[in-house]
This record gives structure tokens, C-alpha cells and sequence, in this order.
């Protein structure tokens, strides 16, 4: 594609290879289902663009099942730049499909328009998106957003709406804190909470080798009985 072949044309390289799987990340949102309407074989998003980031979501909630063992009636709490982060959009899809509560906070120009839609509570205090949360996910902000126009400066940002032991007081008592990496150390959260109880950074990690295996398994071997690739 670097080399300025096209979407479908790439598609079609790879369908001749005859793949039992392909794993498509691209910084374009839709490219894996543009990519899956065209070949037999499966496809799996590893993350397009802004737009979802289906086995991260799946990873971060068998972390959460494995601590809190269940989902249920859970309330997760998603701060920071929501409008640029596939993360936050696949978790708010998967948790709330399994019954969780979920809330994000951000600064407005990082809230997307319309998000309530999608059945999230959406708040610009972090103060009351944390009030009672099972979980905290701190997303990674990047530095061009912070020198941009999105937010007034690092130092303003880490103060509002960096995770630290202070903030988490509002939370429930046994909250856990979660960042898809990589992490900026005291700017989205604390340096102790990076490395430290509650946070489970490192098990998401480990996790994510687990739900890599199982996406291999289950559709690997489906392109026979389809006879059409599917985004998964
Ligand atoms: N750090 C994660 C990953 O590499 C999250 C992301 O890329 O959006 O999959």
C-alpha cells in the first residue's frame, strides 16, 4: 500500500495467496471490512484507525472477568481521548453488550459527538465519572493533541483528568485501574499507578497473547465453511 497500490488490489494479492487467516491493522478506519468483503478468508481487525479495536476489547474484558468474576452490572469508567482511541470505542461495544455501566470522561473537544447514542453516560468531571467505579481505563494521549488545540497543556491535562491514588478515592474500594499501553507516565496516570496494585496493566498484556490465540483458533478453518471471508 506504501506503494500506492490500492485497498482492492492489495485485497486481491493476498486472496491469491490463498490465507487461512488475515490480520489486517491499518490507519484508516473500514479497511479490514473493505479488505474482508473481497477475500475467502477470514479477517481479523487488529485495529483500524480511530475506529475499534475488537481483540483489545476482548482482552481487557477477561482481565476485568478474572478480577471482579463477572461483567454484570459493573460500572466502567473510560477517561481521556475518546474521540481518537479504537480502544475506547470496542470497549464501549463489549462491556456494554455484557451488561456493564460504562461512563467516559474526557475534555468536551475529546468527547465525540453524539457517543450517548451508543448508551454510555458521558461526564467532564472526572470526580463523578469515578463515584462508585469497578474499573478505571485511562486512555494514552498523544502528544500532538496535547500541543494542539484539543487541551491548553500537559500539566492542565494530568491535573484534570490524570489518574492518581488521590482520584481513585472516589472510586469503590476494590477499583481497578486498566491502560491499553503504551502508557505516558504522569500524564494519563501516575507513575506508582503505572507500575502498581490496582493496575492491572501487565496481566492485559498477558491476556492479550490468550485472546490472540483463541481469534487464531476459532476462525482459522472457517473459510471453508463460509466460502466468505467476515471481519471479526
Ligand atoms: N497498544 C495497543 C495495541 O498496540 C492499543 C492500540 O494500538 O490501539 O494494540
Amino acid at each position: 500500500m506504501k506503494k500506492s497500490e490500492s485497498i482492492l488490489d492489495t485485497a486481491r494479492t493476498l486472496d491469491a495467496m490463498d490465507p487461512d487467516l488475515v490480520i489486517v491493522r491499518h490507519a484508516v478506519a473500514g479497511v479490514p471490512k473493505r479488505i474482508a468483503d473481497v477475500l475467502d478468508a477470514p479477517v481479523v481487525n487488529a485495529g483500524d484507525g480511530a475506529h475499534e479495536h475488537p481483540t483489545q476489547a476482548l482482552l481487557d474484558m477477561l482481565t476485568v472477568r478474572q478480577v471482579k468474576e463477572r461483567l454484570e452490572g459493573l460500572t466502567v469508567t473510560i477517561v481521556g481521548d475518546i474521540l481518537h482511541s479504537r480502544v475506547a470505542r470496542s470497549n464501549i461495544h463489549g462491556f456494554l453488550k455484557m451488561g456493564a455501566e460504562v461512563r467516559i470522561a474526557a475534555p468536551p473537544p475529546m468527547i465525540p459527538v453524539g457517543v450517548e447514542s451508543l448508551g454510555v453516560k458521558v461526564f467532564t468531571s472526572v470526580r463523578d465519572a469515578l463515584s462508585g467505579a469497578d474499573v478505571v481505563m485511562a486512555l494514552r494521549i498523544q502528544h500532538e493533541r496535547l500541543t494542539g488545540s484539543y487541551v491548553p497543556s500537559i500539566r492542565e491535562y494530568s491535573t484534570t483528568f490524570g489518574i492518581n491514588r488521590a482520584k481513585l478515592h472516589y472510586a469503590k474500594d476494590d477499583v481497578i485501574v486498566m491502560h491499553p499501553g503504551p502508557v505516558n507516565r504522569g500524564v494519563e496516570l501516575s507513575h506508582e499507578l503505572t507500575d502498581d496494585r490496582p493496575s492491572v496493566i501487565l496481566d492485559q498484556v498477558r491476556n492479550g497473547v490468550a485472546i490472540r490465540m483463541a481469534v487464531l483458533y476459532l476462525f482459522s478453518g472457517r473459510k471453508s465453511q463460509s466460502g466468505r471471508g467476515e471481519a471479526a
